[in-house]
């Protein structure tokens, strides 16, 4: 017999539960019994999930990652850091078979008859994929709000949005419904939402991880990464999805070896700016006291906290939102009703079903975005808008590539308010879009960034964000794990 415990407690994170396997304190097959009964229990208030895996696959999985971590793997694949790990997928990366919406009417009935790079790494590794993340639809949107499918609810206030566009996969990570998920980052997507449910996540260098099926929104921004409890796991799984992929001609060398290699080392004497436009008057004094009182933390770790300026981020709002209406104007123009999904095909021909089912399956917000891509692409005006934007771009990636010649991570908040009120901003777009000020600037210049928890405010989570320089990944999980460490924010539970 190779099962052993009855009653697995909840893991923490996946370094936890992996410790649970080694000791054999626990199987895989327990483990997913134990997150499908919580799953039920916990989902008709969070609403987190979209789809929940199938029971017997997933069965079939766990058995396998019960040998593969026995090492009686009948391909005699070894264990590694997500073998038996249960992990929540944003429904805009492409799984086999599996209903793959986006968060959008447009796409629903739609199974990919391909697995995206990251899901096919994941499932080699033993990774046990519970279920799909619900989303802000083609993942525009800061609260999820724009799902097609009800918003999340946080799971640290019922009338609370968790942020977006990844809302579901920082919910469920939040509510324990998984250990980490994988979410995207085009304007802030994952470090946002995982700010406003209290926990960490992690957007990898541009190109550091293959998007090869993910369902492209602005190709020039969108990166792929994780939203865990703690840093380690976030390092330990870009372990896994990164490296190059010829399916992605975007995706990059980086050099990394081992994203956890910082981990656990000591930050004495690193070099942290921290720029003065991410602290304008539209930051919340209560994050604005976490973020200070994160600062002395950090300054106590012995790293260097200096003062600077970045005077470009104050366009890169501006920029962000003629490039990724832009690009996505151009991605979303092959939901035609033919090849993908719904279609309204009552009509006498192609333009006319095409026009249907873009008119009823798009909602208003993606409506929006191509309204205002297509407009800034338009001859007479794409000079004015998108190449001006693209200039403006450069210098803010240049004045980046400056402050690094000094620092060694920049240090924002990561979102200037804690988590909002259902509908509190639906009616004005520019007070959503203003959500993601201080995490657009890194997604403009391709850096590494990420978001962990720094203390509450009114009893919900605020978020910190360290930026790295190009490739600067493993410095930034370093520098969020130290802080992490001497804090016990990682620990607040927000949902029994
Ligand atoms: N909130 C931003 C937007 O609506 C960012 C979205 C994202 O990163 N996917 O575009």
């Amino acid at each position: 017999m190779t099962s052993c415990a009855s009653n697995p407690s909840l893991p923490a994170s996946a370094r936890d539960l992996m410790s649970q396997y080694l000791d054999d304190e626990a199987t895989a097959v327990e483990i997913v019994k134990l997150f499908l009964e919580r799953i039920e229990r916990i989902e008709p208030r969070i609403n987190a999930f979209l789809t929940v895996a199938d029971e017997a696959g997933l069965m079939r999985d766990a058995k396998r990652a019960d040998n593969m971590l026995r090492g009686k793997d009948e391909s005699e694949t070894s264990a590694t850091t997500v073998t038996g790990i249960p992990f929540l997928i944003k429904d805009n990366i492409s799984t086999q078979g599996i209903e793959t919406t986006a968060g959008s009417r447009i796409l629903q009935g739609y199974a990919p008859p391909f697995n995206a790079t990251v899901i096919k790494r994941l499932k080699s590794a033993g990774a046990l994929i519970l279920g799909k993340g619900n989303l802000d639809e083609f993942a525009m949107g800061s609260s999820n709000e724009n799902s097609a499918f009800n918003p999340v609810i946080n799971p640290w206030g019922e009338n609370r949005v968790p942020g977006g566009s990844s809302g579901g996969a920082a919910a469920a990570v939040a509510a324990g419904e998984c250990l980490i998920s994988l979410g995207s980052d085009t304007g802030g997507s994952i470090r946002q939402p995982a700010s406003l449910c209290g926990v960490a996540g992690f957007k990898p260098t541009y190109g550091a991880v293959s998007r090869y099926g993910l369902i492209a929104f602005a190709s020039s921004l969108d990166q792929i990464g994780p939203i865990a409890r703690r840093v380690a796991d976030c390092a330990d799984v870009t372990n896994i999805i990164s490296g190059v992929d010829p399916l992605d001609s975007t995706s990059l060398d980086t050099g990394i070896q081992d994203y956890a290699e910082f981990i656990g080392r000591d930050i004495e004497g690193m070099k942290i700016g921290v720029p003065r436009e991410y602290l304008t008057e539209g930051v919340e004094r209560g994050v604005r006291n976490a973020f200070e009182k994160a600062l002395h933390e950090i300054d106590s770790l012995g790293a260097h906290i200096i003062e600077t300026s970045l005077p470009l981020t104050d366009y890169a709002l501006a920029v962000y939102y003629i490039i990724a209406p832009s690009e996505a104007s151009a991605n979303l123009a092959r939901f035609d009703g033919v090849k993908y999904g719904m279609s309204t095909d009552t009509e006498p021909n192609a333009r006319e079903v095409a026009e249907a089912t873009r008119g009823e399956g798009f909602g208003d917000e993606v409506k929006r975005r191509i309204l205002i891509g297509t407009y800034a692409l338009s001859a007479g005006y794409y000079d004015a808008y998108y190449k001006k934007a693209q200039q403006v771009r450069t210098l803010i990636r240049r004045e980046f590539d400056e402050a690094f010649a000094r620092f060694d991570a920049l240090l924002t908040p990561t979102s200037p308010t804690v988590a909002f009120e259902i509908g509190s901003r639906t009616q004005d777009p520019y007070q959503m879009y203003i959500s993601d000020i201080c995490t657009i600037p890194a997604n403009i210049a391709g850096l590494p960034a990420i978001s962990v928890p720094c203390g509450t405010s009114e009893g919900l989570p605020v978020g910190l964000q360290f930026i790295g320089p190009q490739f600067g990944d493993r410095a930034v999980l370093q520098l969020a794990h130290a802080y992490e460490q001497s804090t016990q924010w990682d620990l607040e539970p927000s949902i029994r």
